[in-house]
């Protein structure tokens, strides 16, 4: 029988008392201490920057570096992480990386994803944390054994909850002490500041599993928000992160919000992170224009087999024309580490090709989308 129909299991009274004093001293404490006594600039300021350190710390180091082993980084990276990580109170980065091995390793299974989006909003959300539901998988870290290695993960899990103390307490008391308002600190730079990126956080179980687009799949409820990647530093883009998990970007495109994917690269130029990994981009494409593909045709409904047919062959010869412009830019790219090896002049010749191809492969995407319209406005009328 699945659990969801099974008796509740019991709360969890710490977690619960955790989420609900956090929030009603922020929801109140707030508005009463704004209005009474104010809140200083130093002190707004103080609340973006811990809000913004605590929650790049989950997302560039319990999420991209521990959970997905999407790059290497320096022991001083790892340590900083740890520390904002128990800063945001989201449990050591081995339990957490357990956790979401398993989520996306069991996507969308309400018995194994232990935030199965399926289960609705709030279990997915917040109500998972709140009851024994995976007591029995508790305590079991085989999933993150290569973790176990890392010392610096070994010591935050080992210390996690003094070094939670230690950071939400001490920070906003020492913040406090240094404007000379330490009630102002621990009520806007400790509660609200603790809900904030609590709540964020939770929306990429939540939100990112039930508002935006399928650009990549649809075998699982992921979706791409570009709303979301606004509060939750890049990781809105859950859907090409689903499929493409093992990549350390999550918005691939340039224009696309994602400063945890920045700090990433900036530590490989200051020497601190290293082997970032990147899908391949051929992979990316191709997911992409399949799900387009796969749209267009489930809404218009195309019951001619010929129309059909023919749509499957203009596809496939756009899928080699793909195939071929990231086959000939490999070359050029491995031919420009090489040059630069050696010494050699550059590749005029290959960069050319590679320019002609992709504006061949542009011409032959909008071709075959016009194809698509014409053919499937034809079905409808
Ligand atoms: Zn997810
Ligand atoms: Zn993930």
């Amino acid at each position: 029988m699945s659990t969801t129909h099974a008796k509740k299991p019991k709360i969890i009274w710490l977690n619960t008392l955790v989420f609900a004093i956090t929030f009603l001293v922020a929801a109140i404490g707030v508005p009463w201490y704004g209005f009474t006594h104010g809140f200083s600039f130093g002190l707004w300021m103080a609340l973006l920057g811990t809000i913004g350190f605590a929650g790049i710390s989950i997302t560039a180091g319990y999420h991209r570096l521990w959970a997905h082993r999407t790059y290497d980084a320096h022991w001083s990276w790892r340590i900083l992480f740890a520390l904002g990580g128990a800063l945001a109170v989201q449990n050591s980065a081995l339990h957490w990386s357990s956790d979401h091995r398993e989520h996306h390793k069991h996507v969308d299974d309400n018995d194994n994803d232990p935030y199965s989006a399926k289960r609705g909003f709030w279990y997915s959300h917040i109500g998972w944390m709140l009851r024994e539901y995976q007591a029995a998988r508790y305590h079991d870290y085989n999933n993150v054994k290569d973790l176990q290695k890392d010392p610096i993960v070994m010591w935050q899990h080992r210390h996690y909850l003094a070094l939670t103390l230690l950071t939400t307490i001490g920070w906003p008391v020492a913040i406090g002490w240094m404007l000379g308002d330490i009630w102002g600190a621990v009520i806007l730079v400790g509660f609200a500041r603790l809900v904030i990126n609590h709540h964020t956080t939770f929306f990429i179980n939540s939100l990112a599993h039930i508002w935006g687009k399928q650009t990549y799949t649809d075998r699982n409820t992921a979706r791409d928000n570009g709303f979301l990647a606004l509060l939750t530093f890049g990781e809105g883009y859950h859907n090409y992160h689903h499929i493409f998990a093992a990549d350390y970007r999550n918005g691939i495109r340039w224009w696309q919000f994602d400063p945890t994917k920045w700090l990433i690269r900036t530590g490989s130029w200051l020497g601190l992170t290293r082997n970032l990994k990147r899908a391949n981009g051929y992979q990316v494409e191709k997911a992409k224009l399949e799900m387009q593909f796969k749209k267009a045709k489930a809404q218009s409904d195309v019951g001619c087999e010929t129309t059909l047919a023919k749509l499957h062959d203009e596809f496939d010869a756009l899928l080699l024309r793909l195939r071929e412009y990231y086959q000939v830019r490999k070359q050029l790219l491995d031919g420009k580490t090489k040059a630069l090896a050696d010494h050699m002049p550059t590749l005029d010749e290959l960069q050319q090709k590679v320019a002609e191809l992709r504006d061949a492969l542009q011409q032959h995407k909008r071709a075959f989308r016009n194809l698509l319209q014409q053919q499937l406005a034809q079905q409808a009328s």
